[in-house]
């Protein structure tokens, strides 16, 4: 007989979930055999895998810095914030903005788990953390730990880094950010990062087909497709770009310039 954990914290470690494929690709300890085993098939046809996800988090860093310093953004919400990985987004923002209010959320119980790491804002900030399924909008926008800690009056940045190619068309991707987007302010935006298989679409085929074995269906999608998610918004320069190409910098610890890049990852960031 096994014991289960109570079901908010049942990590089915023997079924590989994509938050701890992520964490193995960033070179993370809290993934298990289940989750190396499909990382490991992705890495073997893909091996570009572990520049792309570290490359990942660089653009994320870079989005959160600039919509702090250059646009005035002291609140976000984070959907699919990944199991914490040093600097999380509010590490980013709070270096910027001390006030930086983040609302992080995530559907892995993996990620509640570790979530309390999340929640060491600066003094002057705040942080919270909700488990919640970016196919349900309206329970994110109605959460209590939303409204206690976003002004929903004052611009938000809506941040989905690696996030929406786990949302199928059948699951209306577009039409939940248009929702989430509707509903925050204007002079708010929207910094997103999404797999795509433009620049080799057999080679994403095949990692289309592993994650869908492993039991995580994944819709990667070409430039058009990503390019739909910000419509209706001014895209900040230089638009949407493969990730690495957007405002490299050397504060952010990405892997630009070695090894090719991250010619799978499509990153913009519009207001
Ligand atoms: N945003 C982070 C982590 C990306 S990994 C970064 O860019 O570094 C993708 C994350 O999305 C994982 O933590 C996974 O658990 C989460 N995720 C996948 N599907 C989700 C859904 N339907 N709702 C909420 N989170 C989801």
């Amino acid at each position: 007989m096994t014991h289960e954990l109570p079901n908010a914290f049942n990590l089915r470690t023997d079924q590989a979930h994509s938050a701890r494929m992520y964490d193995f690709y960033l070179g993370g300890k809290d993934n298990y055999e289940a989750d190396r085993e499909a990382a490991g098939r992705v890495a073997a046809s893909y091996p570009g895998i572990f520049v792309c996800a570290r490359e990942n988090r660089a653009f994320m860093h870079r989005a959160t810095r600039v919509l702090a310093r250059d646009h005035g953004i002291r609140q976000w919400l984070d959907i699919g914030t990944g199991i914490p990985t040093k600097p999380n987004l509010h590490e980013v923002a709070q270096s910027v903005a001390p006030d930086a209010r983040i609302v992080y959320a995530d559907n892995d119980p993996i990620v509640l788990v570790h979530a309390q790491t999340l929640l060491n804002s600066s003094a002057e900030g705040r942080t919270a953390y909700i488990r919640a399924d970016v196919n349900e909008p309206d329970i994110i926008l109605r959460s209590p730990g939303l409204i206690e800690t976003l002004d929903l009056t004052k611009p938000v940045a809506l941040s989905l880094n690696a996030l929406m190619h786990f949302v199928t068309d059948a699951q209306d991707a577009h039409g939940i950010v248009r929702r989430l987007m509707g509903a925050l302010p204007s002079g708010s935006a929207l910094a997103l990062s999404h797999c795509t298989p433009d620049f080799d679409p057999q080679t994403w085929q095949k990692v289309t087909d592993i994650y869908h074995r492993a039991g995580t269906p994944v819709r990667f999608r070409d430039k058009a497709a990503v390019a739909d998610f910000f419509t209706g918004l001014d895209l900040i320069e230089p638009g949407i770009v493969v990730g690495h190409r957007w405002r490299p910098s050397a504060e952010d610890g990405g892997a630009a310039g070695e090894d090719g890049g991250a010619a799978g990852e499509d990153g913009g960031a519009a207001g």
